[in-house]
């Protein structure tokens, strides 16, 4: 590989150390927590920041086109006053989408390694600090998970926890079909096994974790067929885990099973994630969502009917290609009729590669612009109405972080409100990781205060 033009090479060809950077979803953070763990039983340290490392891991996502931007400027930022820079990786569904591509464009690359390659990063690292091409991209039969080490002591309280991967669906707007393989979904046993490890870590809450982590489905440990549902009351038997969440789910995928789980296991949180992307049926055609916004609400309807209080969450694109003005406001009509607790909204992105790129109609970026003002200020509304309706009540929180000022805690109410309160000198000692209760005394656009009543038993 010519790197002629590169800037100067790494100081060290075996990096000591490292920095993993993850941009986009929960799933990729998970897959960087798992790098960072494997390279740590691999007797590397890890670095602070990007500035202190020989060896920076660029763990990219590709679902929107600012983010691959980012990540090139960031190579870019690598570089340091003396001219020198660390080994650079670039992982994550930049590197699946571009492959060599990206160490032919920023020659200052050293590895690319895509999201279902990852647990071969050390012999990558051995090939680059030889100046060998240094590329897996990837997507071995062989499951990833069983080559990774188990999973190390827990720096937080709550924990990711990745249980199927890939997507079928082909919405015609996304790459991760493309990215990240076909659906496929961990075994029982593996979740399990790894679920009771971030708990013995110090978990106390686990995500689970997919593209469409509702489509879960497998045999259980009798040989039994189950969905989601069965492994999360399964998961709720571990006792020392006190809340089960998962994201992101699909419309389709959502069974009575869990629906009903809702209801019934008090250790799942009363919070769903279920993406629409789009009140209008004709749009949601195009998009290949295979839902219509009356079956979507049918669904919210049958979910709030097994959890009063459940808090909705979901995903919108503005500006799908051939979306007109009526179009729109069928989405802002679905926000009014679900009124939602907090939402991703998003101006659509061409992804080379997909169907909706082709598309006749594009929408023009200030319409785009104005659309996606119109619909944030209705969520930004419908959040700011959800968190006040919070004030006045009693509730568990799960302590995650000390706050900014002295004596100052935070944590999540069941509904993933960041909520905080001071700590008085008459209370008991308070560790992260506990649950207390609190009452919520007043509530703000991104965050509830809150005041102990009383401690809980971990
Ligand atoms: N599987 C989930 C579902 O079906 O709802 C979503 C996973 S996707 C990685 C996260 C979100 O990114 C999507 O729900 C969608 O709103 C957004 N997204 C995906 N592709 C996009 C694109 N080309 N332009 C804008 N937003 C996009
Ligand atoms: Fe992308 Fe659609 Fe699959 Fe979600 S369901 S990951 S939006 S293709």
């Amino acid at each position: 590989m010519n790197r002629n033009d590169a800037p100067k090479a790494p100081a060290k060809t075996t990096p000591a150390t490292f920095h993993v950077k993850s941009f986009g979803c929960q799933m990729n953070v998970y897959d960087g927590e798992r790098m960072a763990e494997m390279l740590g039983t691999r007797g590397m340290t890890a670095a602070a920041d990007g500035a202190q490392a020989d060896l920076v891991i660029l763990n990219t996502c590709h679902i929107r086109e600012k983010a691959v931007d980012k990540v090139y400027s960031d190579i870019g930022r690598l570089r340091r006053e003396d001219g020198s820079r660390p080994m650079i990786a670039v992982a994550g569904c930049v590197a699946q989408a571009e492959g060599a591509e990206i160490s032919r464009r920023a020659k200052s690359v050293d590895i690319v390694v895509g999201p279902q390659a990852y647990h071969r990063l050390p012999d990558l690292i051995d090939k680059a600090g030889r100046g060998e091409e240094a590329v897996d991209t990837d997507m071995p039969a062989a499951s990833k998970f069983g080559a990774l080490p188990g999973r190390s002591k827990q720096a937080r309280p709550t924990a990711f926890l990745t249980i199927m991967e890939g997507c079928d669906k082909f919405c015609t707007y996304c790459v991760v079909p493309y990215t990240r393989g076909a659906e496929i979904s961990r075994s029982w046993t593996a979740i399990l096994d790894e679920a009771k490890a971030l708990v013995d870590g110090g978990a106390r809450e686990i995500t689970l974790l997919g593209q469409n982590v509702n489509a879960w489905t497998g045999e259980d440990d009798r040989g039994r067929m189950q969905g989601m549902d069965g492994l999360v009351r399964e998961l709720a038997k571990i006792d020392a885990l006190k809340r089960i969440r998962y994201t992101t789910s699909h419309p389709n995928d959502m069974s009575d099973g869990l629906i009903a789980a809702h209801g019934e296991v008090d250790k799942l949180m009363p919070f769903l994630h279920l993406p629409v992307q789009s009140g209008n049926d004709r749009v949601l055609r195009a998009m290949n969502r295979s839902h219509t916004a009356d079956s979507y609400l049918r669904i919210i309807e049958r979910v709030r009917q097994a959890r009063p209080d459940i808090a909705i969450s979901g995903d919108f694109i503005v500006g799908f290609p051939g979306e007109s003005d009526a179009e729109f406001e069928d989405t802002l009509k679905i926000v009014e009729q679900v009124r939602y607790a907090q939402c991703y909204s998003f101006k659509y992105s061409p992804r080379p590669g997909t169907p909706a790129a082709d598309m006749d109609g594009q929408i023009p970026m200030d319409v785009m612009d104005d659309r996606l003002a119109r619909l944030q200020a209705l969520l930004n509304r419908q959040q700011a109405e959800f968190n006040a309706a919070t004030v006045g009540r009693r509730t568990d929180i799960l302590l995650e972080r000390q706050g900014r000022y002295p004596g100052q805690l935070i944590g999540k109410s069941p509904w993933l409100q960041s909520v905080y309160f001071t700590v008085s000198p008459t209370m008991p000692d308070l560790s992260i990781g506990d649950m207390v209760e609190v009452d919520i005394i007043s509530a703000g656009a991104n965050s509830l205060a809150g005041e102990p009543s009383r401690r809980k038993a971990a």
